[in-house]
């Protein structure tokens, strides 16, 4: 069975851009509560830390680069079928691959600077939220 609660996101490019409201907005829109939510900043050993999954990627030292670069807004949200459903809203990595309508489609300027991310599997999007939110009352 599919859970219910995904991991966001907005990444440094987003958030520089002034594209926070309008992607909040169309998270909402696409019937996602938001449970936690936090504007913060990832040291790049943090950012390394969060992307372990990508150290053997060609992009990773980029990629920390990229995501310890200013801040983000982290969040835990809510819908059936979440992670499924988010990665549908959120579209493809490659903005110039995702689908009409979607957040990358509209935000993202490049395949590293792609505006949000969306956990990819009830197991990360738990793994993640804890990353973020360990501690709080979310997670006891
Ligand atoms: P996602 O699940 O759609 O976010 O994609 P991946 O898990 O494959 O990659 C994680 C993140 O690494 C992406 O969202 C991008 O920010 C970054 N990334 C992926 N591929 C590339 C690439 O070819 N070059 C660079 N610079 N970054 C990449």
């Amino acid at each position: 069975m599919s859970g219910n609660r995904t991991f966001t996101m907005i990444k440094p490019d987003a958030v520089r851009n002034g594209h926070i409201g309008a992607i909040l907005k169309m998270f909402n829109d696409a019937g996602f509560n938001i449970l936690a939510m936090k504007f913060t900043k990832l040291s790049a050993e943090k950012a390394g830390e969060f992307y372990a999954v990508h150290k053997e990627r060609p992009f990773y030292g980029e990629l920390v680069e990229f995501m310890s670069s200013g801040p983000i807004v982290a969040a835990i949200l809510e819908k059936d079928n979440a992670v499924e459903d988010f990665r549908k809203l959120i579209g493809a990595t490659n903005p110039a691959e995702a689908a009409d309508g979607t957040v990358r489609k509209l935000y993202a300027t490049s395949i590293g600077e792609n505006a949000v991310h969306g956990a990819d599997s009830d197991e990360n999007a738990m793994i993640e939220g804890s990353f973020h939110f360990a501690g709080t009352e979310i997670f006891g």
